[in-house]
């Protein structure tokens, strides 16, 4: 966790990875103190922050890689997604008040975005996605500045091309949809070169967006349901969906070890 405006979060402690208590407001503020804090710099530019979407996918895979763990420590910001991460809250008695998914992250920071004149930069997805992300975006807020889209690729082959186009586009926000956890990894490889505020993962947020893909319907939502939606639709998921009940066991297992 790092020092701007920090004092009101607290941390939970998942299987080892460290989730910061925020909900979409604080978030929020963090993003537009951080984004305040580049734009007033003069000489020495603070580097770009990266905000990870932490589910319950993210924790176990942490389990098994200590890089990407390393990544999600070194993260100035590990919001909660997924309704795992909340009911592992509620069982440590540290719960917490919303899902701050990549997903409603897109439309809540554009939103903020459009009223604060912070330019958001759409890298990710497969070609034209992002394109169609952007028209949906500035349809829905009015005097948004969309200063760039690309799918590129994570692929280290690509980075000069992408480099070149968020020069050009100085983006304050920029959002990474190439799925975690290579998003994840991408923006910690080259963040002391991303000319950026902030740079956040939000995996398969622009395809919800564009239309690519649907999301569960806002009941199946709010009866924690989505993973199940997830697998209806996407059926080609379900070994990755696997980690839902590891993750489950392994919070278990835990609190039993604890308990011992
Ligand atoms: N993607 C991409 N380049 C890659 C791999 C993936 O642009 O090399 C995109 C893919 O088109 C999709 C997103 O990354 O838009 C991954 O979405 P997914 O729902 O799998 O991500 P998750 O939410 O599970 O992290």
């Amino acid at each position: 966790m790092n020092d701007f405006c920090f004092s009101q979060t607290q941390i939970l402690n998942i299987l080892g990875v460290e989730i910061d208590r925020v909900d979409f407001a604080l978030t929020l503020d963090l993003i537009d103190a951080w984004v305040m804090q580049r734009r007033a710099a003069c000489t020495v530019l603070p580097p770009c922050r990266q905000i990870c979407t932490v589910n319950p996918e993210f924790i176990v895979d942490a389990q098994r890689d200590p890089n990407f763990a390393a990544v999600l420590a070194r993260a100035d910001l590990c919001v909660p997604d997924g309704a795992g991460v909340l009911w592992a809250a509620r069982r440590v008695g540290l719960p917490l008040r919303e899902r701050v998914t990549g997903s409603d992250g897109i439309y809540r920071i554009c939103e903020r975005a459009a009223t604060r004149g912070w330019r958001v930069f759409l890298l990710g997805a497969a070609p034209g996605v992002a394109e169609r992300t952007a028209a949906v975006l500035t349809g829905r807020y009015p005097g948004l500045m969309v200063a760039g889209c690309y799918a590129g690729s994570p692929a280290d082959d690509e980075w000069l091309a992408i480099r070149a186009r968020l020069d050009a586009a100085a983006p304050d926000i920029l959002f990474v949809a190439y799925g975690h956890p290579r998003q994840d990894f991408w923006i910690d490889r080259h963040r002391a070169q991303l000319p950026t505020a902030v740079a956040i993962g939000v995996g398969g947020a622009f395809d919800f967006v564009a239309g690519v893909a649907q999301r569960a319907p806002l009941w199946m939502q709010r009866f924690n349901l989505e993973w199940l939606h997830r697998l209806i639709t996407q059926p080609w998921r379900w070994r990755r969906m696997l980690k839902l009940p590891v993750f489950v066991a392994l919070t278990l297992l835990q609190d039993k070890g604890e308990q011992a």
